[in-house]
């Protein structure tokens, strides 16, 4: 428990968890098909996505917002989907950056983005209290990066939108890049080289199992521990003392000064013990884990004549029921985990 947070608020899983995080989803489309979350075997062209009549409006995102921060949120991730995609971000973020935490903080607004509509909405995203920005980005070499994702879409059209997001002031950027093996694996040190020195922070995250993840393998993962060796065999790293508040991330710092490398273990070295992340679908469905096989619909406390207490409520219920900890118990399962799978609420929807 963080020391300057109200003990009357904490709202703790089965599991002695708080609630801390909410990843926020405002659409369930993308414009990219990345093969690992939309292949587009599942997702063609005439896929039914959620009708925009089923949406949550802004009004109604912002009063779960509100809820989750009275019950100890300090963070909220905006997903997707692309959620670049969503008309109107920028008025969300206005709304949301007015909000604090319990202890009369500033709630931290994050945007999870594939950067290709990021050059054109940087300025706008930081102007309306935007903190943060995360842009995915799987390799540096044109073709395999068409390749991962799908599309069209050449490397430099999100390196503008890096480089837009950093000149409008939402430094630090960070980097995600996804890591299987036999795909992109050539891609590692020259994203580590590209971002050197730039004052972006590369994070490589183990490929999973997700619901969209329809052709993960075990054989597929290279561990955040086979990647870390692969860039120290060329840039020294000096881990980071880890800081207060949970991190998914191992964080590393260039050696020699260029700034920070990170590893995510999500399959090889799970972190539910630590898991303080709720996760709303664009059609207000609540999932506690990642993994989860179904969601808790808040769209009943989300009409005018029901209150945010009430909403409140029907959350910490939730919450306070959650006993989730999937990636951990996958891991005592290791050797068996492509026969466990099953089917478990596609990443599309709940944004990572
Ligand atoms: N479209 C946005 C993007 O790509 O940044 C936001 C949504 S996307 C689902 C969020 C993150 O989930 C991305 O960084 C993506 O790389 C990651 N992701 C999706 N499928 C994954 C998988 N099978 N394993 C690991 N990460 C995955
Ligand atoms: Fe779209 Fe992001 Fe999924 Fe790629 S990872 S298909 S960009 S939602
Ligand atoms: Fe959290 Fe579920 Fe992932 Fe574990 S598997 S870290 S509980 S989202």
């Amino acid at each position: 428990m963080s020391a300057d947070v109200d003990v009357d608020a904490e709202v703790l899983d089965r599991l002695g968890r708080p609630l801390r995080d909410l990843r926020l989803s405002v659409i369930d489309q993308c414009n990219f098909r990345c093969t690992y979350c939309m292949p587009r075997e599942v997702f063609p062209a005439d896929y039914a996505f959620m009708p925009s009549a089923d949406r949550l409006s802004f009004t109604q995102m912002v009063k779960i917002a509100r809820s989750f921060t009275s019950l100890g949120v300090e963070k909220i991730r905006i997903t997707g989907g692309e959620p670049l995609l969503r008309r109107g971000l920028e008025a969300l973020v206005e709304q949301l950056a007015k909000l604090t935490t319990v202890s009369g903080k500033p709630l931290e607004i994050a945007i999870t983005t594939n950067g290709t509509l990021l050059a054109a909405k940087a300025r706008a995203l930081k102007d309306a209290g935007l903190s943060r920005v995360t842009v995915s980005l799987d390799a540096v070499d044109d073709a395999v990066f068409r390749r991962m994702s799908d599309t069209d879409v050449p490397v430099s059209r999100v390196l503008d939108g890096i480089e837009a997001a950093s000149a409008a002031g939402l430094a630090p950027v960070k980097v995600n890049a996804v890591v299987q093996r036999g795909v992109n694996e050539s891609q590692i040190l020259p994203l580590v080289r590209l971002f050197k020195g730039t004052g972006v922070a590369v994070r490589f995250i183990e490929y999973m199992d997700v619901g969209g993840a329809d052709f993960w393998s075990d054989a597929a993962v290279l561990t955040a521990r086979q990647t870390r060796d692969m860039v120290e065999s060329v840039f020294p790293l000096t881990p980071v003392e880890p800081g207060p508040g949970a991190s998914t991330a191992v964080r590393y710092h260039h050696t020699d000064g260029g700034g920070e490398v990170g590893f995510i273990a999500s399959v090889s070295q799970p972190f539910c013990g630590s898991c303080s992340r709720a996760r709303v679908s664009a059609d207000g469905q609540l999932y506690t884990c990642l993994f989860a096989t179904q969601g808790t619909s808040l769209k009943p406390w989300l009409s005018e004549s029901a209150s945010e207490a009430q909403l409140a409520q029907a959350i910490r219920l939730q919450w306070t029921g959650r006993a989730d900890r999937y990636s951990e118990l996958r891991a005592t399962a290791r050797g068996n985990r492509q026969s466990q799978r099953y089917p478990t609420v596609r990443m599309s929807l709940v944004g990572g």
